[in-house]
């Protein structure tokens, strides 16, 4: 607990250590100080802190400011730009996915011409679905993977449109 000793010493030490006291109340706050150590300690701390506001300022190397400056422009920017693109990734993934599904439709479609002469057709609108579903989480993988959905997709019509019969054929 502080004592009122102290608690009057502390209220008056900025101005004790300003040497704004009269010499009477100095010499008071002095002897004070030389037996209270929370009142030493509280005074050594104010003054080292003053010391170290009226130190002067370490001398800023050239073209900091403007280096700074640029810095912060430039993580704005890539901010910016990363909120650019992030729908756009979005995007680019929707479009694959369509792309898949519509990919998907067809290559079942095609199943399903190819699969006419076949002895056991099963469901052929399970099997469209099915086949869809495996185009799918096989383009999962591939974007687990790194690679681009876009360019699977578009390999896949490629394929697709090589490989597929013309109509009329048998
Ligand atoms: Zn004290």
């Amino acid at each position: 607990m502080t004592s009122p000793a102290c608690q009057w010493v502390q209220g008056i030490l900025t101005a004790y250590l300003d040497g704004e006291l009269k010499p009477s109340t100095a010499a008071a706050v002095r002897r004070h100080l030389e037996h209270c150590e929370a009142c030493r300690a509280r005074a050594e701390l104010l003054q080292e802190t003053w010391d170290l506001l009226d130190a002067p300022t370490p001398a800023v190397p050239a073209g900091f400011t403007s280096r700074m400056m640029g810095k912060i422009v430039e993580e704005q920017a890539l901010e910016r730009l990363e909120a650019r693109l992030r729908p756009h990734r979005l995007r680019r993934r929707i479009f694959a996915s369509a792309a898949a599904i519509a990919a998907g439709l067809l290559f079942g479609l095609a199943l399903r011409t190819w699969a006419v002469r076949l002895p056991d057709p099963g469901s052929p609108v399970e099997r469209e679905v099915s086949a869809c579903l495996t185009f799918v989480e096989d383009l999962d993988v591939f974007d687990d993977q790194g690679l681009d959905l876009v360019e699977v997709v578009e390999a896949w019509d490629r394929l697709e449109a090589e490989g597929r019969p013309e109509e009329g054929e048998s």
